[in-house]
């Protein structure tokens, strides 16, 4: 549920403005080799990761703003855009300083992409030959001991 304006301006003050440090995209959802791929190289980049969150994927972006001061002020708080002045208030902008952000699935790395992609797709050793990074033994013997 939203926040009043009084309960954000405090969470602002303790948080250090976080939701001012990345932006978050939507993906579609991964269904094949290609979707996979593009997840790898999304991963492949310094600062990202995936998540999904109410069945729909989302790449996370690790970007601050070029707004937010060194003491996590908005430097463009009268003309800041429409998507910062509803965080907080919409229900489905919740404020991550209250929490709520524990997502169904979370892929970090390109090895976390592959192994889910093994999964999902239901992938062999031979089947990913010349196309993953994680081809030794201890890649599928984590795999194989996680169990399906
Ligand atoms: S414009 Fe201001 S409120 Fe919006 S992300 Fe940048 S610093 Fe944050």
């Amino acid at each position: 549920m939203g926040k009043t304006k009084d309960e954000l301006a405090d969470a602002c003050t303790r948080c250090g403005s976080f939701c001012c440090t990345y932006y978050a995209l939507p993906l579609e959802n991964p269904e094949n080799q290609e979707d996979f791929d593009d997840f790898r190289w999304f991963l492949m980049h310094y600062g990202n990761f995936i998540y999904k969150d109410a069945g729909d994927w989302y790449l996370n972006v690790a970007s601050p703003c070029r707004h937010l001061s060194a003491d996590g002020r908005c430097t463009a708080y009268d003309a800041r855009p429409a998507i910062c002045r509803k965080h907080g208030h919409d229900e489905d902008e919740e404020c991550e300083f209250f929490g709520g952000y524990e997502f169904e699935e979370t892929l970090c790395s390109v090895e976390e992409v592959e192994a889910y992609a093994v999964r999902i797709l239901g992938l062999g050793r031979d089947d990913v030959k010349g196309w993953f990074i994680c081809q030794d033994d201890a890649f599928w013997k984590a795999l194989a001991d996680k169990g399906p």
